[in-house]
């Protein structure tokens, strides 16, 4: 059974950048990369133009800057399997990682396996998905199509206010849409939201459908404690009902929040379990940017080759 140095999980940004950092460290890193989604590269596969993203001032796409990623990572050795993690077993030493078709065993691991933001499942969510409809405020929210328009964000924590705050920078008009009578967010945020001239809360009410032509134009909303329906005309939605990471497959053997991300020691990827490290949206419900995912995937690959070396595997 081949032996790795180190074993990558997930191919976003924080997977390809711990990549790097550990191939050109010699450290011969395997990484497996995903399949069950089709769409290996994370969710910057499925955002159109990344304009954040520092060093692209005219912006990029996010599947071109994913491949960017990954040729990068190769340029320097890096293995690239093309297949899901099913099971890891960190119960001895080496580790055991179960692929879809490879079983291999390694000194270290990071898991860089990211978060899925949760979707509302109504007619016209997919039909208008990146069509008006996103999951991104910070991503999408500048795009033309948001500008000086009426917005729509749907959620009540701390991410549909943030998201709502940001946006408006662009729009005219904010709704939040929220299923309750109060907000599951902080009080500061919740305050922040309710004080924003922009800012308008529907409380009580459920998005039932989407509308739209070409682009998003309204949603049909229902208060559920009246039942009345409503049309509420707007040109963008925005999803901010949670986010799922991906740590299912781990069954328990790294330490998790109450909300399933990977809990890591502060101001380090180090998690509970000596030689497993975590980086990027699997273990960040705060940032979750891009550079953030980037970054942390840089400190993953340089805590590894640290704690490969004082644990004598690099001799
Ligand atoms: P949360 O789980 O906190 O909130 C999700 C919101 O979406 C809730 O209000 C929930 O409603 C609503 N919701 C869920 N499912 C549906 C649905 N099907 N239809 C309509 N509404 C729905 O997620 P967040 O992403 O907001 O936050 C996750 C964590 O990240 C939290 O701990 C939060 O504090 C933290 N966070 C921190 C930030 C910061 O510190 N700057 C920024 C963003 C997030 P209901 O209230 O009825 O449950």
């Amino acid at each position: 059974m081949e032996k790795a140095n180190l074993v990558i999980i997930g191919s976003g940004p924080a997977g390809y950048t711990a990549a790097i950092y550990a191939a050109r460290a010699n450290l011969s890193p395997i990484v497996f990369e995903g399949f069950q989604s089709g769409l290996p590269g994370g969710l910057l596969m499925t955002t159109t133009e990344v304009e954040n993203f520092p060093g692209f001032p005219e912006g990029i796409s996010g599947p071109t800057l994913m491949d960017n990623l990954k040729n990068q990572a190769l340029r320097y050795k890096t293995k690239i399997l093309k297949e899901d993690v099913l099971n890891v077993d960190l119960s001895s030493h080496p580790f055991n990682i179960k692929g879809s078709k490879t079983h291999l065993q390694t000194n270290a691991l990071i898991i860089a396996t990211g978060s899925d933001p949760k979707k509302l499942e109504v007619p016209g969510s997919r039909e208008f998905w990146q069509k008006g409809v996103s999951s991104c405020a910070t991503c999408d929210g500048a795009l033309p199509i948001f500008r000086n328009k009426s917005l729509i964000v749907i959620g009540g924590g701390d991410s549909a206010v943030e998201e709502a705050i940001f946006l408006t920078r662009f729009a005219s008009k904010i709704f939040i849409v929220h299923r309750k009578d109060v907000l599951k967010a902080s009080k500061i945020m919740a305050l922040r939201a309710m004080n924003n001239p922009k800012i308008e809360i529907i409380w009580n009410s459920e998005v039932k459908e989407i509308l739209g032509d070409k682009l998003v134009n309204g949603v049909i909303l229902k208060n559920n404690v009246t039942q009345a329906e409503i049309k509420l005309p707007a040109s963008g939605v925005f999803f901010a009902i949670g986010h799922t990471p991906n740590t299912a497959f781990l069954k328990g053997q790294v330490v998790l929040n109450e909300n399933g991300y990977i809990l890591t020691r502060k101001g380090s990827t180090h998690t509970n379990k000596e030689g497993v490290f975590a980086a990027g949206d699997v273990q960040d419900f705060v940032y979750r940017q891009a550079i953030t995912a980037a970054a942390s995937g840089c400190m993953a690959a340089l805590d590894t080759l640290k704690w490969l070396e004082e644990s004598g595997y690099l001799k």
